[in-house]
């Protein structure tokens, strides 16, 4: 699908300018960038530790582990 154009069939012009300014920003391309939103894994979703309520993004979760519970890793 050529870039031109894409956002007409869905978004509004304004949210497709900050969409791609996003991924100009992350160095993405616009189609990486929704691949991320859109990813329930991606490593930048805020997950609940289970063990203290700490909201924690899911890429730093092994470290918060890691840190903050240390005893609970090695089992
Ligand atoms: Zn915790």
């Amino acid at each position: 699908m050529p870039e031109r154009g894409w956002y007409s069939l869905t978004v509004r012009e304004e949210t497709a300018r900050r969409v791609r300014e996003q991924a100009k920003a992350k160095g993405l391309t616009v189609d990486e960038l929704i691949n991320e939103l859109m990813t329930p894994t991606s490593r930048s979703v805020w997950l609940t530790c289970n063990l203290c309520g700490a909201r924690v993004k899911a890429g730093n979760m092994p470290k918060h582990m890691a840190v903050v519970h240390p005893k609970t890793t090695t089992k």
